[in-house]
């Protein structure tokens, strides 16, 4: 089967300008691109449109929600042909008793449609993903926080040696599988555990397979230069490329920070270490409600365990204490300040703020809850900020996800123009609720607000930080251009129409503009329209 797509405007992922030119897609290949010879078996006219690579989606947690909605349509929809999936150290795999109860209670209703658990290792999730049929292509990380769950359970402590030495063992074994990275999450037991040497050690099994490690760090806030620091050591020690998840400046106090964590990242550049960041197109982040408030302690052992400290009222009341404590070092002030300043009276204020800027997004059984500040559902109870939400995480099983409205768009915009930056959704497919935009519309509103709105990036800027910038640094070496032998993964929008209709009061809405999506070749968007084509594949990453 050969296609010729006619008149398009290439943007080839490069960063290169556009040129106008045809392309023709044999099977699951561009056969030609420019002036082509080969005689097509049907002619599709682009004249007006742009066609770029597929984008990848260098952040995604759709790992939950592939085995049981396979079509993918919140990420098709918006242009995405492969998705890099397992990161923040959560994922689907690897998994036995212990990684599986950990997930149970919550995932359904963070992670999105309900599957049918997790899964071993990565050829077992490969399996059921190809068996099905998957709409996009995916590309896996290693799950910090499940090798050390497997391993040794939500302990608080440093591993063993023995421990290490399985740890390792481990992630050697689903590199073999051909995963691409490892990925830690240290804000979210049991991967916050870990001290650096650990991470070290495992980012090192990693590196020696051309693997990189991406790390959602330990703080964004009043520490975020601390958590660089840690991140550029452990890819100094390790070998390992560095990815930063998410790349921001959480909260007030911290606003405009990303100048000099960005000093850091260009530094550690060029010296020769090769990092990168994501970063989303939004100024609210979003999470699960427990790992914003809950002390890391509560949650040693295991869900239910954590359940019951918030049940048990002395228990509660240093879990209470020790969020407090958290939360003023959130609102670290500037050196000497931050010494002398009576920062307990200012933790009302604080509280104040936060309970106005955090939306519960998604909920397991009280829906009426979904769209409210804290400090509205606080008033719907008639209780103080703390006992509504310690109370509200018991009778929803911990299952409940927030959005922060937390950032500045200053520092968006910065790592978003910043050279080693690409483009990640760090979407979460909730199933229930009002989940972050950005699982919805991440790729049109960078093309519509940052590209042709503000003149952020230009438009190949933008295509190659979410093209071949990122199928570079995670190994899929024909993926991510448009170039005769690579995949035909396509996309083809109106960059005058393309329109992000998902916002936060109602996120769950596909974009305009996004014409046409090729996966492997397979016709999967048409005319805006999902076909149900299932032509993805698990990408492995060859060492
Ligand atoms: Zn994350």
């Amino acid at each position: 089967m050969r296609r010729l797509l006619e008149n398009a405007q290439i943007v080839d992922g490069t960063g290169a300008p556009a040129r106008t030119g045809a392309i023709l897609i044999e099977d699951d290949r561009i056969a030609e691109v420019g002036a082509t010879t080969l005689a097509p078996d049907e002619v599709l006219d682009v004249r007006g449109a742009v066609v770029a690579p597929g984008f990848i989606d260098m952040h995604s947690h759709s790992d939950f929600s592939l085995p049981g909605a396979p079509d993918a349509p919140e990420k098709i929809l918006q242009g995405v042909t492969t998705e890099i999936v397992c990161n923040c150290g959560l994922g689907i795999f690897p998994s036995n008793a212990r990684v599986e109860k950990f997930y149970e209670l919550i995932s359904p209703v963070i992670f999105g449609e309900p599957s049918a658990g997790c899964y071993e290792d990565l050829d077992a999730f490969a399996a059921a993903l190809e068996d099905r049929g998957v709409s996009v292509n995916v590309a896996c990380l290693i799950a910090h926080g499940n090798v050390r769950n497997a391993v040794m359970g939500m302990e608080e402590r440093e591993p063993t040696s023995t421990e290490r030495a399985a740890m390792a063992e481990l992630t050697e074994a689903m590199m073999a599988q051909g995963a691409c990275g490892l990925s830690t999450g240290l804000v979210y037991p049991p991967g916050a555990y870990a001290g650096t040497e650990e991470i070290v050690e495992l980012a090192r099994v990693v590196a020696q397979r051309g693997g990189y490690y991406a790390t959602h760090m330990r703080d964004e806030g009043a520490r975020v230069l601390e958590s660089v620091e840690e991140a550029l050591r452990i890819g100094r020690e390790s070998g390992a490329s560095v990815q930063i998840s998410h790349h921001k400046a959480a909260g007030r106090f911290n606003w405009g920070k990303t100048k000099r964590t960005l000093a850091l990242v260009d530094a550690a550049r060029a010296e020769g270490l090769d990092v990168h960041s994501d970063v989303y197109p939004y100024t609210a982040g979003s999470t699960v409600l427990s790992a914003m408030f809950v002390p890391l302690w509560a949650f040693e052992g295991s869900q239910h365990a954590l359940l019951d400290r918030l049940r048990d009222p002395a228990t509660r009341a240093r879990i209470v204490e020790d969020s407090k404590t958290r939360m003023l070092g959130f609102a670290r002030l500037p050196g000497w300040l931050d010494r002398w300043f009576p920062k307990r009276l200012f933790l009302p204020l604080l509280l104040r703020e936060l309970s106005r800027v955090i939306v519960i997004s998604s909920t397991k059984h009280q829906h009426h809850y979904e769209g409210k500040t804290l400090h509205e559902m606080a008033q719907m109870r008639g209780q103080d900020l703390y006992d509504a939400m310690l109370d509200l995480l018991v009778e929803e099983d911990a299952a409940v996800a927030a959005i922060a409205h937390v950032m500045d768009e200053g520092d968006v915009q910065r790592v978003m123009r910043h050279e080693a930056t690409m483009i990640g959704s760090d979407g979460f497919p909730q199933r229930e609720g009002k989940p972050h935009p950005r699982t919805f519309g991440t790729y049109p509103r960078v093309l519509e607000r940052y590209v042709r709105e503000l003149g952020l990036l230009t438009l190949e800027v933008a295509v190659h930080k979410m093209t071949q910038m990122v199928a570079d640094k995670v190994g899929l070496p024909d993926r991510g251009v448009i170039r005769e032998g690579a995949r035909a993964d396509l996309v083809v929008f109106g960059p005058e129409r393309i329109h992000d209709r998902s916002s936060y009061e109602d996120p769950k809405r596909s974009p305009d503009g996004i014409d046409h999506v090729f996966v492997n070749g397979a016709w999967t968007v048409k005319d805006g329209a999902h076909t149900g084509a299932r032509a993805g594949r698990v990408l492995r990453r060859a060492s």
